[in-house]
């Protein structure tokens, strides 16, 4: 497993596979998601795979209701908006990413603060799978 380079494709490739991957720096022990190939706190570049839970909690928000193109291919945008947030990693590394299960019609309901668990969402088959971090309460 420790062939895998600490960049965004080995990250994806994991998250085909279930498991949510990052860094985690062999000199001072800083966690980096996605795994990043030089430490955000020492600058270090020796590096290991550490396995993450997935569990959270939300840390900050915002409802898109101006889609990307590929998220307004599916439906998303001004009349259907949808929440991105800043998700804190029991761990301690945050990282940015769909929040599902909540009303993103009303975003005044959603608390920063709620416990989340990891979702994986699938697009796609076969070769094409892509699968993204998602989280929800
Ligand atoms: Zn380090």
């Amino acid at each position: 497993m420790n062939e895998r380079p600490f960049n965004d494709c080995s990250y994806d490739q994991f998250l085909n596979e279930g498991k949510i991957m990052g860094s985690k720096c062999k000199k001072c022990g800083a966690l980096a998601l996605p795994p990043r190939p030089i430490c955000v706190s020492c600058f270090g570049s020796h590096m290991e795979w550490v396995q993450f839970k997935g569990d959270g909690k939300l840390a900050a928000f915002t409802s898109i209701v101006v889609a990307p193109p590929p998220m307004a291919k599916e439906g998303f945008g001004r009349n259907n908006p949808y929440i991105v947030g800043v998700v804190e990693l029991t761990e301690g590394p945050k990282v940015v990413a769909r929040i599902i299960g909540v009303d993103a019609k009303r975003p005044e309901q959603i608390k920063v603060g709620t416990p989340l668990k990891a979702e994986f969402l699938q697009k796609g088959e076969g070769d094409n799978k892509q699968t993204s971090l998602a989280f929800k309460p």
